[in-house]
Formats: structure tokens, sequence, C-alpha cells
């Protein structure tokens, strides 16, 4: 039944959730100027269909790369020193919005609930929101999993982003297979172009809009521990859980700031909730 007032209902405005204006003040300037001179530290060279792990110093900057051709990268971060602190994907979207770029940050799971890196540049910035309601640097997808490919398409398959961050992790940090699958989370969808479909609200993506030379850069608030899989859905202008796809390697760079420059900045404190839940 289709109560009498359905359009009138339907027609309420919405508002904001999360009105940002009450966030900590970010200053674009100061990250621009500490990274004037920064010298690059590091570099890891992604491969196609896997996923590597990098460390970040808080104050220092990181830049994922499009190299050799279009690809989507999945990522994952961690405070470096409490692996319980990650990315926390859905806050970050209700924040922000479903999709990231400069200025925006990548937002911490409870109970620190505080920014891991702030988005400094973004080349595809430009790209904005097509006429499907597709953008790019997703916060709205997962990651592709192979339980998921189990469930809709049978077998095994084990080079979805979840099983290559899972293995890049346990190099990194020692643990087992089994010990590190649970740290991994939802990501920031790097280089993705994704959306929901406005007739059937379902989850789309499409071929991105990345070239290589393209790149987002990150300023990293707290010392960090990241992991980026090479989607192996490549441009994920198809499918993302087979061999199919054309897959192209992502490169990761690490750059120094100028202390000098960041002297009077300091990392975000933990949230200040007091956790005591009114028990
Ligand atoms: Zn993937």
């Amino acid at each position: 039944m289709i109560p009498e007032d359905a359009e009138i209902r339907r027609a309420v405005k919405p508002v904001i959730c999360y009105p940002t204006e009450t966030l900590p003040q970010l200053d674009l300037a100061l990250y621009g100027a500490a990274r004037q001179g920064g010298r690059k530290v590091d570099e890891v060279r992604v491969p196609p269909r896997e996923a590597r792990a990098f460390g970040v110093p808080a104050g220092h900057f990181f830049r994922i790369t499009s190299v050799e051709g279009p690809q989507v990268g999945d990522l994952n971060l961690w405070n470096a020193n409490d692996l319980s602190e990650r990315f926390y994907s859905g806050k970050t979207r209700a924040l922000h919005g479903t999709h990231l770029t400069v200025g925006d940050r990548m937002w911490s799971s409870f109970p620190t609930l505080r920014p891991m890196a702030t988005i400094v540049e973004d080349t595809l910035n430009w790209y904005g929101i097509d006429g499907f309601g597709g953008s790019v640097h997703d916060v709205i997808g997962t990651r592709c999993d192979p339980y998921t490919n189990n469930l809709l398409n049978g077998g095994q398959y084990h080079h979805c982003c979840h099983s290559n961050l899972t293995r890049a992790f346990a190099s990194e940090t020692g643990f087992s297979i089994a010990e590190s699958e649970p740290h991994i989370h939802d990501v920031l969808n790097v280089f993705m172009c994704t959306g929901f479909t406005r007739d059937t609200g379902q989850y789309f993506m499409k071929a991105s809009p990345v070239r290589p030379g393209d790149y987002i850069e990150f300023f990293a608030e707290i010392d960090l521990m990241g992991a980026l899989s090479a989607c192996p859905g490549g441009d994920c202008s198809a499918e993302h859980s087979s061999d199919e796809a054309a897959c192209f390697p992502l490169q990761v760079d690490v750059f120094a700031s100028d202390p000098k420059v960041l002297e009077a900045w300091a990392e975000p404190e933990p949230n200040g909730y007091d956790r005591s839940h009114g028990a």
C-alpha cells in the first residue's frame, strides 16, 4: 500500500549526516612546504596481482603512481606501532563521502578515530562525478576476495586483493597467514572508478581513467605500515577475480619532509571519548 502522502514524504530534503566544519582543520600549505625539498627515501614496486607492504614514518609522504598501464590498487593502512589501529573505510565514507581526493583524510578505527593519512595531491582530481554517478578513489567497495568469488563463481582463486594483502602482511610482520588474515580490512580503492546505479542502487565499476604517470600522494599523520595490492581486475573495466584482465604494476614512493617546517606540527591525538559507555 503506497500511502497518500508518499510524494510528500519522499520530497523531504536531505541533511548532511556529518557536517565536517568542526573537524580539526588541516593546513595544506604547511604540508606543501614540508614536502618541498623532501628527498625520496624508499620505493616499492607492486607486481601485478600481488601486494607489497611499506613503511612511512609520521611526517613523511607516500605517493602511489600508475606505471606501464591503467591499474587499480587496494590500500590498507595500520599504525606501525599498534596494528590494532587501522583504516576505517566506513567512517571515512561517512565523513568525507563515497570518494576521496585532496584534503580528505583516511580515518582510523575505534577507539582512536583520528586521521592516519591526508591526501595532499591527486592528478585525477579533475574527474569529478561522471554522468553515471561514478567517481575515483572510492571507500564504498570492500576489496575483491576469494570468498565472494567462491560464492558467485565457485572455485579457488588466490590473487584477489584480500589474499594478496594477507600474504604481504604476513611477509612484512612474520605472522602466519592465519594470523595475518584478520588484520586485512576494507580498503581505499586507489584509482578505481565506481558508483551506485541510480535505478537499482547496485555497486558498479567502470574502466579507470588512470593513465601511466597519474598519482595520488598522502601525508602520514602517524607512523604507518601500508600494504597495496595491484588488483587482478587491472583497470576494473570487466572483472576482478580472475587472471583474465590486463594487469600492471603500481609504484609506491616514500619521501622525507623538511623537519624544520614541521617543528610546530604534532601527530593527531587519539579520540577524546572516555570509553565508559554510560556503564
Ligand atoms: Zn581487487
